[in-house]
């Protein structure tokens, strides 16, 4: 039998009724009370057109509250939150609307125009035509079982077809719980969430506001000067961010210095080139280096704060409740990560046969290549399907890249694998430069750093480099362009 909990924003708004949940830019907030209300009677609207227990109900929208009440009222009917990325195309959001079988779609007055001209293959309604409907008289859930599903929300695409995570109730419940275990709860946090909800680290941050009874600070999207202003003077505490926004970051602080009671940049999603991370350091910028995807339900492996100082480039040691596993079959100690732990997902929906394979035993084979240092902190390598073996030896481009990333000229730069007669392959490197700089200075450069077999054989300038809805590279999609260039 399923474990069961009281319903968590029931429980939060019967312990801190006037605690503020959400805090807005303009400085208007939303306390745990009003979310709760306002989540039920949205719920209530929502079972006037049908959502039931069971519905799955797409979530289309960029950061607002209206999107944080669908989700609780979501879970006061039993219903599933499939939460869908904003950039994706039509025929994207067809594809995963028609695969996790959802029967409505909410959106904002914002985008509705837009998605109206998608032809989408669901009924959409706005937050707003919700609010204007009437309540239906429906007993509304008391409590959470833990092994019930919640919501759904699809991987990247990076290395093929988006897969849709089912998480439990319990998964957010232990994520949150992990994460706390880590960074320790404070009584005076206010987490800033500017990264989408729609993606799993920032749907978190609101599963955590409602578990910890912490503010969050919402923003609608990502803009420096609202993050940095927030640290400096609206008294946040903990920020996510992904490697751009904590370039951007480190670029405007200049010589000004955080205050003290800012504690934690929860970095996560992808690399971290370390230059980058030197620079922040430099800063006294309290940079946590985290790993994670969208399986694990957000970080499942965090570099903790007395170690981030000494361990730079580190992804740090399992949270508590979790575990960590390198598996090298050879003497390499790079091998496949592997992951387990009750926020790890229990599958991917309608999809038996790759679950089967993904997850066994309960230990997720994370298809990502690291290893551990011999005080098990884990350093994240790369992805195993982008990795190059030149003459034998293996080269993971995003070592490649986290150096050439170093070089001022240099804005983005993409590693692929290049066909090879001598070596079998070779590295080649995609540049997007600011400067007027050439190819063999880039070389020169990365010589100081890498081996001659890891050098990039050719060094190729784009305007820009393939990315996914998700702003990840598409390294795939750069092989794709070395076989045009063949042709
Ligand atoms: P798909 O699974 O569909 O190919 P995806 O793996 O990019 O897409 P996400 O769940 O959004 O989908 O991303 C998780 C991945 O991001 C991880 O598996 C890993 O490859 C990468 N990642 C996350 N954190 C780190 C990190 N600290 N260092 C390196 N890579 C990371
Ligand atoms: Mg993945």
């Amino acid at each position: 039998m399923s474990e069961v909990i009281p319903h968590w924003l029931t429980k939060q708004a019967g312990l801190a009724p006037e605690q503020t949940a959400i805090e807005y830019v303009n400085g208007n907030t939303m306390s745990f009370l009003e979310l709760k209300e306002t989540s039920q009677r949205f719920a209530r609207q929502l079972a006037h057109i049908g959502v039931q227990k069971g519905s799955h109900v797409g979530i289309l929208s960029n950061n607002n509250a209206a999107m944080v009440i669908a989700l609780h009222a979501l879970s006061y009917l039993g219903a599933v939150s499939v939460m869908l990325n904003t950039r994706l195309t039509g025929e994207e959001l067809n594809y995963q609307l028609n695969d996790a079988e959802v029967s409505l779609v909410l959106t904002s007055d914002k985008l509705i125009n837009d998605i109206e001209q998608m032809n989408l293959s669901v009924s959409v309604k706005t937050f707003t035509e919700i609010t204007g409907l009437p309540e239906s008289d429906v007993k509304l859930m008391t409590e959470l079982y833990l092994d019930d599903p919640f919501t759904i929300i699809y991987t990247s695409g990076t290395t093929g077809f988006p897969k849709g995570v089912i998480h439990t109730y319990g998964n957010h419940w232990w994520s949150a719980i992990g994460s706390a275990l880590n960074l320790g709860l404070s009584a005076g946090d206010k987490w800033l969430a500017t990264l989408p909800i729609f993606h799993v680290s920032g749907l978190s941050i609101f599963m955590k506001s409602v578990i910890y009874g912490m503010p969050v600070y919402l923003l609608e999207k990502f803009d420096e000067m609202v993050v940095h202003d927030a640290i400096m003077s609206r008294g946040v505490t903990i920020v996510s961010v992904v490697t751009v926004m904590l370039q951007r970051l480190v670029k405007l602080i200049g010589g000004e210095r955080y205050p003290d009671a800012f504690r934690c940049m929860l970095l996560g999603g992808g690399p971290a080139p370390k230059p980058l991370l030197e620079k922040a350091k430099a800063r006294n910028i309290p940079v946590f280096q985290s790993y994670g995807m969208t399986e694990t339900s957000s970080q499942i492996v965090t570099l903790s704060p007395k170690d981030a100082l000494n361990k730079i480039g580190s992804a740090g040691k399992a949270l508590f409740p979790a575990q960590l596993q390198v598996a090298h079959p050879t003497d390499d100690p790079v091998g496949e990560i592997f992951v387990k732990g009750p926020m790890v997902t229990k599958g991917y929906f309608k999809k038996a046969e790759v679950t089967k394979k993904t997850i066994q035993d309960g230990w997720l084979a994370t298809g990502d290549l690291g290893y551990l240092d011999e005080g098990g902190f884990l350093y994240v390598v790369d992805r195993r399907k982008d990795l190059i073996i030149s003459g034998g030896e293996n080269v993971y481009p995003t070592e490649v890249e986290s150096v050439l990333s170093g070089m001022e000229q240099i804005d983005e730069v993409g590693v692929v694998g290049k066909v090879d007669e001598e070596w079998g392959q070779v590295p080649v490197a995609f540049v997007v430069a600011d400067g007027q700089v050439t190819g063999q200075e880039i070389i020169q450069y990365a010589q100081n750093y890498l081996a001659t077999y890891k050098l990039p054989k050719h060094i190729y300038f784009v305007d820009s480099l393939p990315r996914n809805a998700s702003n990840k590279l598409v390294r795939t999609e750069l092989v794709k362009w070395l076989e045009r260039m063949k042709k």
